[in-house]
């Protein structure tokens, strides 16, 4: 699972993708917004939130007023 932000590494440029292919044209050493993390596989997008669908909703109510014939078994 992708981690939050609140875990953040510090990261450098040596670390990503785009310093080791040599794409990167920026002349600063400091890591910018288009940091991707060096891999062995290439360069991956980022992990995607995981889609959950929902149960089915409920077709009734929780909780209904009796009916009259109830009310009226409930006080003869
Ligand atoms: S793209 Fe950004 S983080 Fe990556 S090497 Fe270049 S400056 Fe550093």
């Amino acid at each position: 699972m992708a981690k939050g932000r609140g875990s953040a590494r510090k990261v450098s440029c040596e670390d990503c993708f785009f310093s080791r292919n040599l794409l990167c044209a920026l002349p600063d050493d400091e890591p910018c917004a288009t940091f991707r993390p060096a891999h062995p596989d290439g360069l991956r997008p980022p992990r995607q939130l995981r889609f959950q669908f929902r149960q089915e909703r409920r077709t009734q109510a929780v909780w209904a007023f009796p009916t009259a014939q109830e009310q009226a078994a409930l006080h003869t």
